[in-house]
């Protein structure tokens, strides 16, 4: 838990989110400001800032982070149609909250490549 991480107080139910998945390790929930039908946010519960911090000791959290994703992409009817996962890491790629996250996005036509 790091002070003043608005995802460890989603994760520790200090703020309100729409949940839409959780285990002992990770959690997901609607985006607030969401860029598709389907935008979920999956977290590991602890605190990681961001995707370059994990290492070799993070083998089963990384796999259980995508993991979940498909699971919860299969749970949002976006797997025939499409969907995407992505991991904004640092500045350039426009990461805001700094713990670690991945955006599961579907339920539209999506551009390549991003912008
Ligand atoms: P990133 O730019 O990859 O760091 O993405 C951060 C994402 O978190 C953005 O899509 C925000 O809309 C989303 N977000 C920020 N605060 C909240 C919140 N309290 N509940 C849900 N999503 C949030």
């Amino acid at each position: 838990m790091k002070e003043d991480c608005v995802f460890c107080k989603i994760a520790k139910k200090e703020i309100p989110a729409a949940i839409v998945y959780e285990d002992k390790d990770i959690i997901a929930f609607n985006d607030i400001k969401p860029q598709a039908p389907v935008h979920v946010i999956v977290i590991p519960k602890r605190h990681i800032d961001r995707v370059s911090d994990l290492s070799n000791e993070n083998t089963g959290l990384a796999g259980k982070l995508i993991i979940a994703s498909n699971s919860i992409a299969r749970e949002k009817g976006i797997v025939d149609g499409g969907y995407r996962m992505t991991i904004n890491c640092n500045r350039d790629a426009g990461q805001e909250v700094f713990h670690m996250h991945i955006h599961v996005l579907g339920g539209r036509k999506m551009g390549w490549p991003p912008g």
